[in-house]
């Protein structure tokens, strides 16, 4: 039996789809049936072949990681799981031995790989992946939903470490990730939620996943906006997913005193920021935040979606069979800001 499999061939921009043989399975692995991937911002990155991409991939390579399928076959010592389950993936492939492994920090591993980065990915009708990276599903989970339990705990993870119960936040960037957040904060209880972002149509969206102002920083003087909503006092949390660093420079700005922000976006140049004002004085709270806690992210990500607390289907707006890689590309690259979530279904 062959599968098709989206593959990066060589160093460079493009992608081919390929006929290739099935993966043959280790003890701990699980062979999955791809129902349903989502291309995601590092996809774009491998296609296109910018910087970011040729310091980690290394052709050739399957890409994509963000994906619902259902399990067909498990090697000898798989027990979480069996044929017919339906999944979703965690794209961090811990070494399960070092010391962020052993304390409950897997996520963060020092030895990690990152599925379709370094390993073969989800753009293919048939993917082998680790029983640790497996996150059963409910039988009847839309395996488009299920395809976007991935990048939606990335905005579980960033959001709900904070207690945001009556609280002020503001989103900086509202791609598919910064509208999860919108939802999560609404569904937490804060009640005032800003959306900052340059391009109208990600505003339309966030208004409709929740925000209850809208900005653009284009036009918007962003930081009067929010004192003037805040009493003067400034938002409680930041969410930063834009990596882009005036915003970040401004969510500082538009924190309060004693304030959260949680660094979620990566920008791709150092950021100076005045420490001595935005940090020290103001004793701000700074998180890092990076993919997904394993697995209380999950837990959370699944109590918020198969409840149907929160409904994020309309933030997938195109849909692509696997063949039509292409046009789906063209589309994210040309029309990026216009675009949600971009599905490629078998
Ligand atoms: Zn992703
Ligand atoms: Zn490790």
């Amino acid at each position: 039996m062959k599968r098709r499999a989206l593959v990066k061939e060589k160093r460079g921009p493009g992608a081919v789809l390929k006929e290739l043989d099935i993966p043959t399975l280790g003890p701990k692995d699980i062979l999955v049936q791809v129902k349903a991937a989502a291309i995601c911002g590092t996809d774009i990155h491998i296609y296109e072949w910018d910087d970011w991409a040729a310091a980690r991939v290394k052709p050739p390579m399957v890409f994509g990681h963000e994906f619902c399928g259902e399990v067909v076959q498990v090697g000898q010592n798989v027990t979480t799981v069996k044929p017919g389950d339906l999944v979703a993936g965690e794209t961090h492939i811990p070494c399960g031995e070092c010391y962020q492994c052993r304390t409950g920090d897997q996520h963060i591993c020092q030895d990690m790989a990152i599925l379709g980065v370094h390993t073969d990915g989800a753009f293919t009708d048939y993917l082998a992946i680790p029983e640790i990276c497996t996150w059963r599903l409910c039988r009847d989970t839309d395996p488009e939903i299920g395809a976007l339990y991935e990048p939606f705990g990335v905005a579980v993870h960033g959001v709900l470490r904070h207690n945001l119960a009556s609280s002020s936040v503001v989103v900086f960037g509202c791609g598919p990730i910064g509208l999860f957040a919108i939802s999560i904060a609404k569904t937490a209880g804060a009640t005032q939620i800003f959306a900052v972002d340059l391009v109208e149509f990600r505003l339309d969206m966030a208004k409709k996943m929740g925000a209850t102002v809208i900005l653009n920083a284009a036009k918007d003087d962003v930081t009067t906006v929010i004192q003037e909503c805040t009493g003067g006092v400034g938002a409680d949390y930041v969410i930063e997913l834009s990596g882009s660093p005036p915003a970040i420079k401004q969510g500082f700005n538009v924190l309060r005193n004693g304030g959260a922000v949680s660094l979620v976006g990566l920008p791709s140049e150092e950021v100076s920021l005045d420490l001595t004002k935005d940090i020290i004085y103001k004793e701000a709270k700074v998180f890092g935040s990076t993919g997904r806690h394993m697995f209380d992210t999950w837990y959370k990500t699944s109590a918020l979606l198969e409840t149907g607390m929160i409904d994020i289907s309309q933030v997938i707006t195109h849909r692509f069979k696997l063949s039509e890689y292409e046009e789906a590309f063209r589309v994210l690259v040309s029309e990026g800001r216009e675009v949600g979530k971009v599905l490629l279904l078998p």
